[in-house]
């Protein structure tokens, strides 16, 4: 099982191994796609989790007693192809690098796996090619 999520953590906490701990205590493999973590000020984590399901479920209850908000990232985004032009633009919205542009002939990739649906590139698109499904 895959899941995407985001970790939100109150400034209690930031000092706390949680990554650690999901790794060792739940076997699981975590692939961190962005961190904003400052030691006594809130911090944020966004990861793939790849791992047994029923550990999975252990790990959100464990993250919950610790008071970490844990929230599953489910919204992609769709490129419409008919009426986006290639400019480049929507990649420097992107820090998860989930849009860069192939330079051997100039045209969009965009790399779902890495998404977190932030909606970034939603609203910098010149031509609103890009949509969310599921906003
Ligand atoms: S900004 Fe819009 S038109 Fe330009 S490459 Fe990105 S999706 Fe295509
Ligand atoms: S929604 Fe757009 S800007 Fe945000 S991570 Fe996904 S591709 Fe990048």
């Amino acid at each position: 099982m895959r899941i995407k999520m985001i970790l939100k953590f109150p400034k209690a906490i930031t000092n706390t191994p949680i990554t650690y701990d999901l790794i060792k205590k739940y076997d699981l493999r975590i692939n961190i796609l962005k961190a904003d973590i400052n030691y006594k000020l809130e911090g944020y984590l966004v990861f793939d989790i790849d791992g047994n399901s029923k550990k999975i479920a252990e790990a959100l209850s464990y993250l919950e007693d610790e008071g970490v908000h844990a929230d599953l990232i489910t919204n992609t985004i769709t490129i419409d192809q008919k009426t986006c032009v290639n400019c480049g633009i929507c990649t420097g919205s992107c820090t998860v690098r989930a849009l860069n542009m192939d330079r051997e002939n100039w045209t969009l990739n965009y790399i779902e796996e890495r998404c977190v649906g932030c909606n970034r590139c939603v609203d910098a698109c010149p031509t609103r090619s890009i949509q969310n499904t599921a906003w």
